[in-house]
């Protein structure tokens, strides 16, 4: 091998082993381009330099692969780091850019609950927490779903390997409605003192959907549920828009179509003029001009009976709502996605002044 040759390959592994230094994934060097073109220029070398020239390549190549390797072990005997810890524990740890405890700030959707629930407050609503998991009779018999139905078929469900009493598989609510019979139940005391029951119920719920823009297999809503003597549809139109008012802090127009839900009747879905293109027409509302927003009717006498509650004296109202839904109309989000996304720019715009 004639000296040309030698300091060409000298000149690679000064290169090299300079980057040791440098590079984080340390692997990548033997993948360095100046390393490959060694070994491309094997072929065009005569036959009497080739063999040489070839083992010196090579002999390079080992070299840098057990630098690498030493390396390696040596980073492998520091002490582990939890790097889901909300801080770092200790200076070596704050190369990573943990989060320290006093970063951060409520999430948008949680905050938009905590508002939906004052405002209901103020309209005199209790307020009562759904659960995250649920049996069959809170998620359909109780809400006039026998057995069989064919509207169960219309929720997706997510079961759970765990069985309740009958054998039924404990189930993930796909909607706040499980928690109806339960908060008839735990408020009727009211009516025998001439109050009305007036709850709301906030809950996280889950569907089995293919995930897109406008859909999410894991959301908010709430319910709300009203039971008076002599309630009528004009009583439920007049608190959804009295809350919807309330919350966009606007006049909000308003239509409503028939709907089918066995737990109410008649049903009604609920929607306000689109907000995106002041109901114009755009991508957002299907060129209609409309967003369906709520579910809502009058609760089936059924429903009211498997509480307890005489359904020839008294009448009520339901209605379940997506808080994701409320809060993209309000600041004018496209992608429900985002709000599980986790990414910092998108959650950045709903904390003033937070730090996060
Ligand atoms: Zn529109």
């Amino acid at each position: 091998m004639n000296d040309e040759l030698t300091a060409e390959i000298a000149k690679v592994r000064e290169q090299l082993l300079g980057q040791l230094n440098q590079v984080q994934n340390k692997r990548e060097i033997l993948r360095s381009p100046s390393l490959k073109s060694l070994y491309s220029r094997i072929s065009t070398l005569d036959p009497q330099q080739r063999a040489g020239f070839g083992q010196a390549v090579n002999a390079l190549k080992n070299e840098i692969e057990k630098l690498i390797q030493s390396d390696i072990s040596n980073t492998a005997e520091l002490p582990p780091i939890d790097i889901t810890a909300p801080f770092g524990s200790d200076k070596a740890s704050e190369r990573f850019g943990l989060l320290t405890a006093d970063s951060g700030s409520i999430h948008p959707l949680m905050r938009e609950q905590d508002l939906i629930c004052e405002i209901f407050s103020n309209m005199g609503f209790s307020t009562m927490e759904s659960r995250e998991i649920d049996d069959d009779w809170h998620m359909f018999g109780s809400l006039n779903f026998p057995e069989g139905h064919p509207a169960r078929d219309d929720y997706d469900t997510f079961n759970i390997v765990q069985t309740d009493e009958q054998g039924h598989p404990l189930l993930s609510p796909a909607h706040t409605s499980t928690m109806q019979n339960r908060a008839l139940q735990a408020y009727q005391d009211e009516l025998k003192h001439g109050r009305p029951i007036a709850v709301i119920l906030p809950g996280r719920v889950f569907r089995h959907e293919d995930v897109d823009v406008r859909h999410e297999h894991t959301f908010y809503q709430f319910e709300g549920i009203y039971v008076a003597e002599g309630v009528t549809i004009g009583n439920l139109i007049a608190t959804l828009v009295s809350f919807l008012e309330s919350y966009y802090q606007k006049n909000v127009s308003f239509s409503t179509q028939p709907f089918y839900f066995p737990f109410t009747e008649p049903s009604l879905e609920f929607s306000i003029g689109c907000p995106f293109c002041d109901q114009q027409g755009c991508h957002i509302c299907s060129g209609s001009g409309w967003i369906e927003l709520i579910g809502c009717g009058m609760i089936h006498p059924n429903v009211l009976k498997a509480a307890g509650i005489d359904p020839n004296k008294y009448q009520g109202f339901a209605w379940g709502c997506g808080i994701d839904r409320l809060a993209m109309m309000k600041y004018g989000i496209e992608d429900v996605r985002l709000f599980k996304s986790g990414r910092l720019e998108f959650l950045r715009q709903f904390s003033p002044g937070g730090n996060l």
